[in-house]
């Protein structure tokens, strides 16, 4: 207690004594004093601090208003103060009330006066609760933040809006942002590391964007907002960043941000793949149909699909079962139901991710068209499967084909027998050549043995079976060689040309001779790849009959020419023959054709159908360019190997 002596001294200015009582008695403080640890006095305020009356609560010791941990310190503290190792104790303490929760209270204690034992304390109570939860909720939030900051989990900086500046970051920040030195990110403001400007948000201003983030920060408001940072060498990044006013009395506010650039590309990417999609979709020659599965019902289709089932508008599909498509012929001779038709069809997309065949389609106008189609299973939404549906019009490829097919059958057929024909004629010709040589033999030596004593007209017959024998044997060995050219392989070889033919030309020798004709080479390639001897029969043939078929009373003259490409090597063989009628320009090249009215000539009748074939398998082709009375001219070409 103060001393009576003390309390008189003091005055107010007017000279009135000081209204301690009332001081006291009124003070919204709530102030007490102490014996020991026991309450002897309490003015109202205190009593209602602790939400109790004047009567128990004078008398009990005010560790037990303490709670829990609390309490403790209370009775320490006040058993230290009684020790006299100290005078004073001040802190914020939690206090029984009323079962009400986090009640704190700001206790300060000062002793007054010591005596036989008994410590008497002034003490002085201040509710503290607001204060007190408050910094407990931040140094909560603070340790959490704390964890986040240390562990890198998110970029994150604290910044002061009233300031504008940067204030600390940590080094996941500073990692996204790039810079190489943590000060010059600190030196930064909101201006500078968010750009003004964006090409994803053309008429936006950022900026003021921010300034509207400053005045929520100082209404202590949080928030998250997707943003585009600037960093280092104004590399631009997408965030995501959640903006949590710590001191917003001060404008301060933690930032936290991710960088979600590589999602926002990949959506900005999708968007426009997305619209690829769609131009593909819109302008594919096949017609596309997105269909709800289980009910085969059309939810998107392209102009083709439309146009290929003669309608004008998707609605139309409402009006028409979808196996109203299929034509009758599709399912003829099957004992499936036209309405288990789809459904088998999608069914066996999602067995196998994608089905394809192809069905007679009847279009709405009746018209009855040949569909190439696609299904693709979409199982993205479980509930709702969709099926995606490819279809062409492939009528007249079918019928194309079919006729291909005919066409394919009958030449089949035409090769079976000329195979058959081939074989008999290499048979036929290899086996007559030993009883053709018996007999021209055996005539000749009869000739010679009775050729004295028969007369003229019998000698006439036996030249004229020796004469038939010859021609036979011609006619034999023609066939053969015919008849081998598509047995014995081509036998590629690199051949000096020019040699070659003047060989030829020496083993013609005769006949040039007794024709009195004049063979020309010219301009031909010094050397080509190809058979020798394959290529050595075309030459001989083409030149043989230049100088065969040659006009009564004229010397034929012969010119053999060749020209190279990259690809091919081109042979002229040029006569002043007789030369072809237009009609017969693609006749002679078959087998046994001559021409009619040239009995005068000698000949089989295969030669030419022999340098066909060995031309066609050098993968070159033969025509003939004539003007009937004037001569001919003979052109082919040999495809070069590779
Ligand atoms: P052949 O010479 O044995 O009669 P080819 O197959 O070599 O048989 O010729 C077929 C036919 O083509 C000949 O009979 C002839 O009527 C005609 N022919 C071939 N070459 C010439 C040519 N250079 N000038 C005119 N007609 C020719």
């Amino acid at each position: 207690m103060y001393s009576s002596d003390e309390s008189q001294q003091m005055k107010l200015s007017n000279g009135n004594p000081i209204p301690f009582q009332s001081i006291i008695e009124d003070n919204e403080a709530g102030l007490f004093y102490l014996e020991n640890d026991r309450i002897v006095y309490a003015n109202p305020a205190f009593v209602e601090v602790l939400g109790s009356t004047v009567t128990s609560i004078i008398g009990t010791s005010i560790i037990n208003k303490a709670k829990g941990e609390d309490r403790e310190i209370l009775r320490n503290a006040i058993d230290e103060i009684k020790k006299g190792h100290s005078n004073r104790f001040s802190k914020d303490l939690s206090l029984n009330r009323n079962d009400e929760e986090n009640v704190y209270f700001s206790i300060h204690l000062k002793v007054v006066n010591r005596r036989d034992g008994i410590v008497e304390m002034a003490g002085a109570s201040r509710d503290a609760t607001s204060r007190v939860t408050k910094s407990i909720k931040l140094s909560i939030e603070k340790s959490r933040f704390a964890s986040l900051y240390e562990n890198d989990i998110a970029g994150i900086f604290i910044y002061n809006y009233e300031i504008d500046k940067i204030i600390d970051c940590n080094q996941k920040a500073l990692d996204f942002f790039g810079y190489p030195k943590k000060e010059q990110f600190l030196s930064k403001d909101r201006f500078q590391f968010v750009p003004q400007s964006s090409e994803y948000f053309p008429k936006m201003d950022l900026h003021k964007l921010t300034d509207k983030h400053a005045e929520r920060v100082k209404k202590g408001e949080a928030f998250n907002v997707p943003g585009i940072f600037q960093g280092y060498e104004d590399r631009k990044f997408f965030v995501r960043a959640n903006v949590i006013p710590t001191f917003h009395e001060y404008g301060e506010a933690f930032i936290i941000f991710n960088d979600i650039t590589k999602s926002i590309e990949a959506d900005i990417n999708n968007k426009a793949i997305e619209k690829r999609y769609k131009v593909i979709f819109e302008n594919s020659h096949e017609g596309i149909i997105y269909l709800e599965a289980n009910r085969f019902e059309p939810i998107l289709s392209n102009e083709n699909a439309l146009e290929l089932m003669g309608l004008n508008d998707i609605k139309e599909f409402d009006n028409i079962l979808p196996h109203d498509f299929i034509a009758d012929r599709e399912l003829l001779n099957t004992d499936i139901k036209k309405e288990d038709y789809f459904p088998m069809k999608v069914a066996e997309a999602f067995e196998k991710g994608r089905t394809e065949f192809e069905m007679w389609a009847r279009r709405v106008n009746g018209e009855i068209i040949r569909i190439n189609v696609v299904f693709i299973a979409e199982n993205s939404d479980k509930n709702r499967p969709k099926i995606i549906a490819f279809i062409r019009d492939i009528t007249h490829l079918y019928e194309a084909q079919d006729k291909l097919n005919q066409k394919n059958k009958e030449l089949k057929k035409y090769i079976d027998s000329n195979l058959e024909l081939e074989n008999f004629a290499y048979l036929a010709s290899h086996d007559l050549q030993t009883p053709l040589r018996s007999m021209i033999s055996f005539t000749q030596l009869l000739e010679r043995r009775i050729g004295e004593s028969i007369d003229d007209e019998a000698r006439e017959y036996l030249d004229f079976i020796i004469q038939s024998g010859h021609s036979m044997r011609n006619l034999v060995n023609d066939l053969l060689s015919y008849s081998r050219v598509n047995t014995n392989k081509i036998n590629l070889e690199k051949i000096n040309l020019k040699k070659l033919l003047f060989q030829i030309n020496s083993e013609m020798s005769s006949l040039i001779r007794e024709k009195d004709a004049y063979v020309n080479i010219e301009m031909v390639p010094d050397s080509i790849v190809a058979d020798r001897t394959k290529i050595k029969q075309v030459f001989q043939n083409l030149i043989g009959n230049a100088i065969k078929f040659s006009k009564e009373g004229t010397s034929p003259e012969v010119l053999v020419t060749g020209e190279e490409t990259d690809e091919w090597w081109q042979f002229s063989v040029k006569d002043n023959g007789i030369g072809i009628p237009d009609e017969f320009k693609e006749k002679i090249f078959l087998l046994f054709k001559r021409l009619h009215g040239v009995t005068d000539y000698e000949g089989t009748g295969i030669g030419l159908a022999l340098v066909k074939k060995i031309v066609e398998q050098h993968e070159g082709e033969i025509k003939v360019n004539s003007e009937p009375g004037k001569g001919s001219e003979f052109v082919f070409l040999i495809r070069k190997p590779f």
